[in-house]
C-alpha cells in the first residue's frame, strides 16, 4: 500500500490566487512563552479557498449551498487520476473522451500545474464545454491541481455547469508524485459551519 499526500502546504509563502496580498494566510502569535505567556499559541488567518479546498455553490451563487450539513465522509471514496500533463492550456471535451468516464466517477486532473509550487497565471483549467460534458455524464466530483477549476471564462461557466449538477469541485491539489490510475481518496475538511469553501487534507492510497 502506497500513500500519497496531495495536499498543499499552508504557510505565508505559499501560492495564492493571482498572488493577491489579501489572499495570503497570516500566522501570528496569540500567546508566547518568550513574551511571558504560560503557553505558545498561533493565530492563523485563513481564506477558506487557501491551498487544497472544496468549493461550495455559495462561492458562485449568493443563495447557493454552503458547508452547512456537508457530510465530512463524502470524500472517502475511490477516485480516478487522469494525466493531462501534455496539455498546455486547457482540458477540453476531446481530451476527456479518450478516457473511460462513468456516472458517479470522481476525477482528479493531473496537469503541468503540479510541476511548480508558485502561482501560474496561465494555469491549465477545465474548459466550459468539458465541464458540461462531465455534468451530462453525472459524475460526482472533479479535482484539479490549480487554485481554480477555470480562468478567464466570463461568468464562471465551468463552476456553474458542475455545480448545477451537484458535482463537487476540489481545487489546489498537488499531483506531481501520483501517476494515472485508480486510488482510494481520504479527504477530510475542517468542519467549519456555513461557509463557501472548506480547506481539505487529501491523501490518495494505492492498494
Ligand atoms: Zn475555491
Amino acid at each position: 500500500m502506497i500513500k500519497y499526500d496531495v495536499t498543499m502546504l499552508i504557510n505565508e509563502e505559499m501560492q495564492v490566487y493571482k498572488n493577491k496580498e489579501s489572499k495570503k494566510p497570516i500566522f501570528e502569535l496569540a500567546a508566547s512563552q518568550e513574551m511571558g505567556d504560560s503557553t505558545n499559541e498561533t493565530l492563523v488567518t485563513l481564506n477558506v479557498h487557501t491551498g487544497t479546498h472544496v468549493d461550495f455553490p455559495r462561492h458562485i451563487y449568493k443563495d447557493g449551498k454552503t458547508s452547512k450539513d456537508f457530510d465530512i465522509t463524502t470524500f472517502i471514496r475511490e477516485v480516478k487520476v487522469l494525466d493531462f500533463t501534455h496539455l498546455s492550456s486547457k482540458i477540453g471535451v476531446n481530451n476527456l473522451k479518450l478516457h473511460d468516464i462513468k456516472e458517479n466517477d470522481f476525477l482528479l486532473f493531473k496537469t503541468r500545474n503540479s510541476d511548480i509550487d508558485a502561482f501560474i497565471f496561465d494555469f491549465v483549467y477545465l474548459d466550459k464545454d468539458a465541464a458540461t460534458y462531465l455534468a451530462d455524464l453525472k459524475i460526482s466530483g472533479v479535482g484539479i491541481d490549480a487554485l481554480g477549476i477555470e480562468r478567464e471564462q466570463t461568468g464562471h461557466p465551468s463552476h456553474k455547469a458542475l455545480m448545477a449538477q451537484g458535482i463537487f469541485i476540489i481545487e489546489g491539489l498537488r499531483l506531481k508524485e501520483v501517476s494515472e490510475g485508480t486510488y482510494k481518496m481520504i479527504a477530510l475538511p475542517l468542519k467549519l459551519d456555513d461557509v463557501d469553501a472548506l480547506p481539505l487534507s487529501v491523501v490518495l492510497i494505492k492498494e
